[in-house]
């Protein structure tokens, strides 16, 4: 929960010094409450104090990191239970999941399917983000050989899964300046695992059959400060699933209980053996709080939708989705290819783009900055006028990349099309189609004759 700027006042020393670079001590307050300001700038705050406020207003789901560097996945610090009171900060990661019963070459097989499931979308990157390795065989030397070989094959943040805690933690001794993932760490294990977890600094994928049995292996980790956890409430279906990860992300969003503060996992893999339910539970998950998803799945077909989905639920609603403004080259156009025009209204130039794409004409999409907005919208509130296109097409020399003078327009910018004409008088402003989907027809009789 929390905490609000008049709860936080109360606990300033009210007076109002100025040295915090506020007017007052509730100015202070205000700005710290909405994250605008730090403890540390105040520096008369009473010890105890600024220790009660800092549990106060510590983010009420822990922020976990597994993995290093450019490819480590963060989770956690969510803030809201619904998508459209704010936003979802940071996107689950989908993890695969290998046996250490296949052989060492199938494994580096897997491992080069994970990489190619890599997707551009607007300038992201969409991508399956962990590789959850099981020791399925139950023999301790295959699954530290299989890990070992893993570790050096990909650069995939990994989930090491044991029911040996000896067999886990040789395993993540192997890899630990990787920060692997270590699970199951349940009430029967975590007296033992909690010095190794210590000694590697890896985080600890806590496991219980129930929510109890969560919070009470959290909060043995916690006492012996270990908090970067993800916990997993054991559910066996996507009934229990939702029912699970609802209560968790509840208990500690309204009503602040930390031992269930951290972020989530759960196992479609082990849920479902059709792969198609295994998918829309892990798409249901990914909708309902889930921090990590582990599926089996390597499927094109059922891996892409799945990170496209994610990747809507996690972006910001307040903010359109836009692109970059700027004159886009493709499919290699030279000084003979047409030069169309469009919003940065992220899915306008998806649309647009994967048109002339399949018109197979290499050309010029001219995409104006409009705040994310379409192109009728744009044009009545001023931001895609024909006075706003001369600038663009000047700003980026457009004339110096085409040796004719044609502009095509969308087809609904009806009246944009005088705008231009007056605005540029050496230009020939064609209303290109309506739909998107007609562009391709558009371009090949219209400007290939
Ligand atoms: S530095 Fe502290 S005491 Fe001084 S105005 Fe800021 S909050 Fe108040």
């Amino acid at each position: 929960m929390a905490l609000k700027g008049a709860d936080i006042m109360k606990k300033l020393p009210k007076t109002n010094c100025k040295e915090c670079g506020c007017a007052t001590c509730f100015a202070f307050a205000m700005k710290l409450a909405t994250g605008g300001a730090k403890l540390d700038d105040c520096p008369y705050l009473d010890p105890e104090v600024r220790t009660e406020l800092e549990s106060a207003m510590a983010p009420p789901v822990k922020l976990v990191t597994v993995g290093t560097g450019e490819e480590a996945l963060v989770i956690g610090e969510e803030e809201v239970m619904f998508r459209h009171e704010k936003t979802f900060f940071h996107e689950p990661g989908l993890a695969v999941l290998v046996s250490d019963r296949e052989g060492e070459p199938e494994v580096e097989e897997i491992i080069a399917r994970i990489h190619e499931l890599r997707f551009e979308r607007i300038g992201h990157t969409l991508r399956v983000n962990l590789l959850a390795l099981s020791n399925e065989s139950g023999d301790r030397d295959t699954f530290v050989a299989r890990v070992g070989k893993a570790s050096k094959a990909t650069d995939l943040p990994l989930i090491l899964i044991s029911g040996d805690t000896d067999t886990l933690f040789s395993a993540a001794a192997l890899c630990a300046d990787r920060r692997p993932l270590v699970y199951p760490i349940t009430a029967e294990n975590v007296s033992a695992a909690i010095p190794k977890i210590k000694e590697l600094g890896v985080p600890a994928g806590v496991k219980g059959e129930s929510l109890d049995e969560v919070i009470s292996v959290t909060s043995q980790l916690k006492d012996a400060g270990i908090e970067q956890c993800v916990i997993d409430p054991g559910s066996k279906d996507l009934l229990e699933g939702i029912r699970d990860q609802t209560l968790i992300r509840r208990a500690a969003l309204k009503k602040g209980f930390r031992p269930l503060g951290y972020p989530t996992m759960a196992f479609p893999c082990f849920m479902y053996q059709d792969k198609f339910e295994e998918a829309l539970a892990a798409a249901a998950l990914m909708i309902r709080y889930t921090g990590i998803v582990v599926t089996s799945l390597t499927e094109k077909d059922l891996v892409f939708p799945l990170l496209v989905h994610r990747f809507n639920i996690y972006s910001d609603p307040r903010r359109p989705m836009t692109v970059e403004e700027k004159v886009y080259e493709i499919s290699h156009p030279d000084e003979n290819s047409p030069v169309l025009i469009s919003t940065n209204y992220a899915l306008d130039f998806f649309i647009v783009s994967g048109a002339i794409e399949e018109a197979n004409i290499p050309a010029f999409l001219c995409i104006k900055d409009t705040g994310g907005i379409g192109v009728l919208a744009a044009w009545t509130s001023g931001k895609f006028t024909g006075e706003a296109i001369a600038d663009f097409l000047a700003k980026f020399e457009v004339e110096s990349r085409v040796k004719h003078r044609k502009l095509i327009i969308p087809g609904v910018a009806k009246k944009l099309k005088e705008e231009l004409e007056e605005e540029l008088p050496s230009w020939e402003i064609i209303l290109g189609p309506s739909e998107a989907s007609d562009i391709p027809k558009f371009l090949s009789e219209k400007w290939k004759a």
